[in-house]
């Protein structure tokens, strides 16, 4: 780093300087570098249905004015890239809710066992229509976390939602939580397990599908409803919690998204 090397003993003060300087700044320009890309990216994907949708407006006011069926259609189309960029302005705004407490780690104590119940409820319907039956075992009571209770819902839900859009064609998920002992004295984790039997995901995806848009199938993502930002959201709430994602897929033979949370002694 020094061109003085191994000079007097002045010398050594310096370099360490220059180093941090240096190491501070590319970090500072990573962080603005992956700011101006997420505003690239949100933009993008809101201009797509907005042009859509644009599209449209201009076609029912010339050529198809008086064209009640292309009406009709239309109208249908616009409803459905409205409701998209609805969920997507959702997910923007839930991702930049989670990010501004990033540092806070929650205090309450909840318990797993009926945040999952309730996920499993608001899910069945969904499950239903896409001819998946989804399974919820949970094998020790009470799963106590410290944790923030809507939080770990969205994290559940996320991942329930994603087995069954994408490994629909499995038509099962199962949903396992479990209590892992961790030596004396110290509280047993939860651990929840989201498992499909769908296609899975080729191993070179696994390290990014947390980032923010990141898609194996953006074609595939959008025409099943997808934000792309589903897993960063998850990935966001669970590095406040101090938790962890370990996501284990083989092509073929389905994914399984598995959620470590620290315990806690007591609900309360
Ligand atoms: P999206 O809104 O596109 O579903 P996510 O962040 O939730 O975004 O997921 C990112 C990508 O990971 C998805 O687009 C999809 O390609 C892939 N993915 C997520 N869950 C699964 C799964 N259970 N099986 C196969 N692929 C999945």
């Amino acid at each position: 780093v020094s061109p003085l090397g191994d000079a007097g003993p002045a010398a050594p003060a310096r370099p360490a300087v220059y180093l941090v300087l240096l190491r501070d700044l590319t970090e500072a320009q990573r962080v603005e570098r992956m700011r101006v890309d997420f505003v690239a990216n949100a933009s993008h994907e809101l201009r797509t249905p907005l042009a859509s949708v644009t599209g449209f407006i201009e076609t029912l006011q010339g050529p198809a004015r008086n064209d009640a069926d292309a009406r009709e259609r239309f109208l249908e189309i616009m409803a459905v890239q409205a409701r998209r960029m609805s969920r997507l302005i959702d997910d923007l705004m839930s991702l930049s809710r989670i990010e501004l407490k990033a540092h806070v780690r929650p205090e309450t104590v909840v318990d797993v066992a009926p945040i999952l119940e309730h996920v499993a409820d608001a899910m069945h319907p969904l499950a239903i229509e896409s001819g998946v039956e989804l399974k919820l075992d949970i094998r020790d009571r009470p799963l106590s976390v410290v944790g923030d209770r809507d939080e770990l819902a969205q994290v559940f839900q996320n991942l329930v939602h994603n087995a069954i859009k994408y490994g629909q064609s499995g038509g099962r998920v199962d949903v396992t939580a479990v209590s892992v002992q961790r030596g004396a004295g110290k509280p047993a984790r939860a651990s929840v397990t989201v498992r499909d039997y769908g296609p899975g995901i080729a191993a070179e995806h696994l390290p990014r599908l947390t980032e923010r848009f990141y898609r194996v199938d953006t074609a595939s993502s959008r025409e099943k409803g997808g934000t792309g930002l589903g897993l960063a959201i998850v990935k966001h709430i669970l590095n406040r919690h101090h938790g962890q994602l370990l996501i284990d897929s083989k092509p073929g033979e389905g994914a399984e998204f598995k959620v470590l949370l620290d315990g806690a002694e007591n609900v309360t």
